[in-house]
């Protein structure tokens, strides 16, 4: 099968074209086709001449992801359910307006990409292990889950102005957070690639510092992503602050323990000076205990880290329940009691399935016949 266009870099094109005696400029056009208009179609590419839209035809596919399910949260968290050309399926979220997550007050129309399909890991808690993993991402199907959704915002201005007030004009996303599903250091080349695509100015033009990559814990990955020269931020899904917690809910603790971790965090941070956020999903009776807040608290001054705690999201077939608000506001009290920066996410997507992988899953189940289908 060829390889898609949208995982190809400027260099790359630039020596297909050079080979091709095609003049530099035909390049950017191509790109500004492919990441300024979003076009589905090589014939869409007017000023490209025919001869070359057949050669790139020949040579590139130009997939696009089908938009095959759809939930919008009354909080305007809205998410996607895409259909991929070997039928698989994946899911992204729009996030389009929440403030102090992953960067600043003004930060804006966040997506959050998957990328792989199914995911290896198997934390207890999570939608999209439970079916195992069945492949990663190519770079062009992470890359067009950002260009999909600018191009259903371009479709339906009003739809996007009605949620938060984005005009035609404005980009539909500013800010990526790679959290969806699959462990996106287990992709990492891929990933990599896909990630300079979108941060490029000739591609997404999504600022790196806009970029978080959120990790379980692949400890030899995160020192890989510290020698990157791109600045992301990084993001570790803790979600318990001791390894006996930890490695209850994470098998991958055992592979790679807290210390392993931490020491990974610690050189991650003295290459980029960058803050780190920690993940806390906050499971009733398994991690939200004030016993925790202890060594969290250790943590985080140690690795200069914020917390973000999120109430979980009950996942079908799973025995992991939320804990109720005040056992939330507790733990987030003594949290910051011990001089740690913490947010509680009042959680927005709550009246979707809005936990990781939760909308795939059901729908994958429901085509199966063994499953309701998911509301829409
Ligand atoms: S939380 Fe992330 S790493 Fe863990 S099973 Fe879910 S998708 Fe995989």
């Amino acid at each position: 099968m060829s390889v898609d266009i949208k995982s190809q870099t400027h260099e790359e094109l630039t020596k297909k074209f050079v080979q091709w005696e095609q003049p530099a400029y035909r390049v950017d056009q191509l790109l500004h086709w492919l990441y300024e208009k979003r076009v589905t179609h090589w014939e869409q590419m007017t000023n490209l001449p025919k001869a070359l839209r057949e050669h790139l035809a020949a040579e590139f596919a130009l997939h696009t992801h089908e938009l095959f399910g759809k939930q919008g949260a009354r909080d305007t968290t809205q998410k996607f359910l895409w259909r991929l050309h070997d039928h698989a399926l994946v899911e992204s979220v729009l996030i389009p307006a929440n403030p102090a997550l992953y960067g600043e007050q003004s930060d804006r129309h966040t997506l959050c990409v998957s990328t792989q399909v199914g995911c290896a890991y198997g934390c207890k808690f999570c939608a999209s292990g439970l079916d195992g993993w069945k492949r990663n991402l190519e770079p062009y199907e992470i890359v067009e889950q950002v260009t999909a959704i600018e191009r259903w915002h371009d479709a339906q201005p009003e739809e996007m102005e009605r949620i938060d007030g984005t005009r035609k004009s404005d980009r539909a996303i500013n800010n990526l957070v790679i959290m969806g599903m699959g462990e996106p250091l287990a992709n990492y080349d891929n990933l990599l690639k896909a990630l300079r695509i979108l941060n490029a100015p000739w591609g997404g033009g999504i600022g790196a510092r806009k970029i978080t990559i959120s990790t379980s814990g692949l400890a030899p990955r995160i020192r890989q992503l510290a020698d990157d020269p791109l600045q992301f931020r990084l993001a570790i899904s803790l979600h318990g602050a001791t390894d006996a917690v930890r490695g209850r809910i994470m098998p991958v603790n055992r592979k790679h323990p807290l210390a392993e971790l931490t020491q990974a965090c610690a050189y991650y941070q003295e290459k980029k000076g960058r803050m780190i956020t920690f993940e806390y999903i906050l499971i009733a009776g398994v991690n939200d205990g004030l016993d925790q807040v202890r060594p969290l608290a250790h943590l985080a001054r140690r690795l200069y880290a914020k917390v973000n705690l999120i109430p979980y999201n009950k996942v079908e077939g799973l025995e992991w329940e939320r804990p109720d608000e005040r056992s939330q506001e507790n733990f987030l009290g003594a949290l910051e009691h011990q001089g740690v920066t913490a947010t509680l996410r009042r959680e927005k997507g709550g009246d979707i399935d809005a936990a990781c992988g939760q909308l795939r899953l059901k729908t994958e189940r429901a085509l199966r016949g063994d499953g309701p289908a998911p509301r829409r």
